[in-house]
C-alpha cells in the first residue's frame, strides 16, 4: 500500500505534498493558492498580547489520475489538534440533528443487539455516539480534552489519537466492532490508507463503517473553504474517499447528501460481499 515517506506526525512542522494521498500519482496540478493561515480554531484569550503565530501556506491541488481534490501541505496533527482544541460538535445545532438522523438511519437498516459495538472516530464530545448510548455497547476514540466531555456524559472514551497502537487497546477491551464511524476525519489525516487499514482492523467482518467528507462545490460556494483551507491538513473533496476505500476492498452500499458543512455525503460501506441490504 501506499505510504508517504516523511511524515509531518511528530515533526512539529509540515511536509509538502508531492504524490496524491490517495493513488501515489505525482501528476498534481494547483488549483488556487488562498494564502498563509495560522491554524483554525487557535483562539488567544481577549485582551491577552500579541505574539507570534504560525501560518502554513494553503494551496489546493488536483489530482490528474484520481480527480482527488487536497491541500498541498501537512501539518503535524499535534499542532492542529492540541488537547486544548477549543472545538464540540455538541454545540452545533445541524451536527446534532445529523447525528440523531444518521444514528436513525443506520439502526433501521442494520438492527443493533445491545452487545453490539459503535465506534466513532474522533468521537469529540460524544455527540454522535450518545445517540447509541441507550442501545447498545459506545466506544469513542477522541485525540483532545473534547474525550473528558464525553466521559463526563458516560461514553467510553480512549482519549488518543486513532492509531495501530490506539485500536490494538481498543479491540482487546471492547472487541471488534458492529458499526464504525468517521464524520469529517478524513480530511484532517495525514496517511489515510493506514487509518483505513486500522478502522479494518477494528471492524467485523460483516461491519459497517460510515465515512462522511465534504462536498466540494458547496464548500467553494459556501465560502466554507476558507474556513476548512485554514485547518490546513490534506483535505479531501470529491470521489477522493470513494477512490480510496475502493483500494481497501470496501464497497459503498449507500449514500445521500446532507447539509452538514455547506454539503457532506454520509456513505454507509462494508468489505466487498460481506454485507447485505440497503
Ligand atoms: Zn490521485
Amino acid at each position: 500500500m501506499i505510504r508517504q515517506k516523511k511524515l509531518a506526525a511528530g515533526s512539529n512542522s509540515s511536509v509538502v505534498v508531492e504524490r496524491c494521498q490517495v493513488c501515489d500519482s505525482a501528476d498534481l496540478e494547483s488549483i488556487i493558492f488562498i494564502g498563509y493561515l495560522p491554524p483554525v480554531n487557535t483562539m488567544p484569550t481577549i485582551a491577552s498580547r500579541p505574539a507570534e503565530q504560525p501560518a502554513y501556506p494553503a494551496e489546493v491541488l488536483r489530482c490528474k489520475q484520481c480527480q482527488l481534490v487536497q491541500i498541498g501541505l501537512i501539518v503535524d496533527p499535534a499542532i492542529l489538534f492540541p488537547p486544548t482544541y477549543p472545538y464540540t460538535s455538541g454545540t452545533t445545532k445541524i451536527l446534532r440533528e445529523n447525528f440523531a438522523e444518521l444514528a436513525q438511519e443506520v439502526s433501521q437498516l442494520y438492527p443493533l443487539k445491545s452487545d453490539d459495538l459503535v465506534v466513532d472516530v474522533g468521537s469529540n464530545d460524544g455527540t454522535l455516539l450518545s445517540n447509541f448510548q441507550r442501545t447498545c455497547r459506545v466506544y469513542g476514540i477522541e485525540p483532545t480534552n473534547a474525550g473528558k466531555l464525553a466521559l463526563e456524559k458516560g461514553i467510553n472514551t480512549q482519549i488518543s489519537f486513532f492509531n495501530r497502537a490506539a485500536v490494538k487497546n481498543a479491540v482487546s477491551s471492547q472487541g471488534k466492532a458492529k458499526i464504525i464511524s468517521a464524520t469529517n476525519v478524513f480530511a484532517h489525516i495525514e496517511d489515510i490508507h493506514e487509518i483505513v487499514d486500522c478502522i479494518l482492523e477494528f471492524l467485523r467482518e460483516d461491519g459497517i463503517f460510515i465515512s462522511e467528507s465534504h462536498y466540494l462545490l458547496p464548500l467553494i460556494e459556501t465560502t466554507a473553504i476558507r474556513h476548512n483551507l485554514s485547518r490546513t491538513p490534506p483535505i479531501l473533496f470529491g470521489d477522493g474517499a470513494e477512490v480510496l476505500l475502493e483500494m481497501h476492498g470496501m464497497e459503498i452500499i449507500n449514500t445521500r447528501r446532507i447539509p452538514t458543512h455547506g454539503g457532506s455525503n454520509p456513505c454507509l460501506c462494508g468489505s466487498e460481499g460481506k454485507v447485505s441490504g440497503a
